[in-house]
């Protein structure tokens, strides 16, 4: 049985971007379980542009204590067990946290079918902030109609990348906007984009009026700031932006940058609304259904960017933050 627990704690509030020196690395004894409790040996945790936020003092959804380990989706087995029903050997997800083993109670783990695929999976395309966000932010709050022009941010990453993948199997035609030219031919040559933005290197106004001279029907968000303008100013009549994350934005939430383009929403009879994907929680099950299905039949794609060490999680908020990652980012803590 473990002696120990490694964990990632917020050493102190980051000002501006979440550098490793904000993060600390604790080792703790572990007590024995408590009656009810199950412990979990952590074998991925999710890395999330939303972690972010919770760094703050005042929590986005939730936050994140000085001293207090970093929040974040995991999977794992049980190791040990007080519980009938929850045995070891157990595959599990929930809010495990950076840490080698999660000491819970159930009622915060769902059992995991790990015959659907590896473990990693169920963070990445079956996953609640991942797959699942994509599916119930196109199926619930975008719909794009077949022949719509379907723009999306951060379309190389986790999010965007599936919601580009759903937009183009529901008919649309989908433009990503990503940072740089690898990722623009990995939206094109490997996900079947119609076509792609580099806002590094690209005018992304004037990209758009080439790509979509008619206007963009539907807009999916993930970035906000000049790209969100951007995209506003390109809007078709009658079209919907739909926000689900602003990541431009995280690292200074007390000055978040609105759109200035606001105003081509009332021009063009266009409308905004934003969702959280656990706001829709009956969607989540139909959801993991079929995305499951997809990747069984490989007909929806989400790479995985793997660091390997608990050690490496600050680094890998870091480096999503900094565009380094293509599809889904995760630390493989065992
Ligand atoms: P991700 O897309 O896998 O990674 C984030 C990507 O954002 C980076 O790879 C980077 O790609 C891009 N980026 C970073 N800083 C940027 C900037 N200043 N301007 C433009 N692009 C920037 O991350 P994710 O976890 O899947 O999250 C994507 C979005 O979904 C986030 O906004 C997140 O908050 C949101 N989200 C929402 C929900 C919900 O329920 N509504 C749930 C989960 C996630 P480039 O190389 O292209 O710059």
């Amino acid at each position: 049985m473990p002696q120990t627990n490694t964990r990632v704690t917020l050493a102190h509030r980051p000002v501006g971007e979440a550098t490793p020196d904000c993060f600390a690395l604790e080792i703790e004894q572990l007590d024995e379980l408590d009656d009810g409790q199950v412990r979990v040996a952590v074998e991925y945790v999710s890395v999330d542009a939303g972690t972010r936020t919770m760094l703050r003092g005042e929590g986005f959804h939730r936050q994140v204590g000085l001293g207090e380990t970093i929040l974040a989706g995991g999977v794992g087995r049980i190791v040990e067990s007080t519980v009938d029903g929850w045995d070891v050997g157990q595959a599990v997800r929930g809010g495990l946290g950076v840490q080698m083993f999660a000491t819970v109670r159930p009622d915060h783990l769902e059992k995991i079918d790990d015959s659907l695929g590896p473990l990693s999976n169920h963070l990445g395309a079956l996953g609640p902030s991942t797959g699942v966000t994509a599916w119930i932010g196109i199926r619930r709050v975008a719909k794009p109609k077949p022949g719509d022009t379907f723009v999306v941010s951060a379309a190389a990453g986790a999010v965007g990348s599936i919601a580009g993948q759903i937009a183009k199997r529901d008919g649309a035609r989908v433009i990503g906007i990503a940072g740089g030219p690898a990722k623009v031919r990995y939206l094109i040559d490997d996900l079947g984009f119609d076509a792609a933005i580099d806002y590094k290197n690209d005018d992304v106004n004037a990209r758009l009026r080439e790509l979509a001279p008619n206007g963009v029907d539907v807009f999916f968000d993930n970035v906000g700031g000049p790209i969100l303008d951007a995209v506003l100013d390109n809007l078709a009549m009658r079209a919907k932006v739909v926000i689900c994350g602003a990541i431009s934005q995280y690292d200074d939430m007390d000055n978040v940058t609105g759109p200035s383009m606001y105003l081509r929403l009332a021009e063009r009879q266009s409308t905004m609304e934003g969702y959280a994907y656990f706001h829709f929680p009956e969607s989540i099950a139909p959801a993991t259904a079929e995305l499951a299905a997809w990747l069984a039949d490989d007909t929806l794609r989400c790479s995985e960017e793997i660091l390997d060490g608990i050690e490496r999680y600050p680094e890998a908020l870091q480096f999503m933050f900094n565009g380094g990652n293509t599809g889904k980012l995760l630390v493989k803590i065992a």
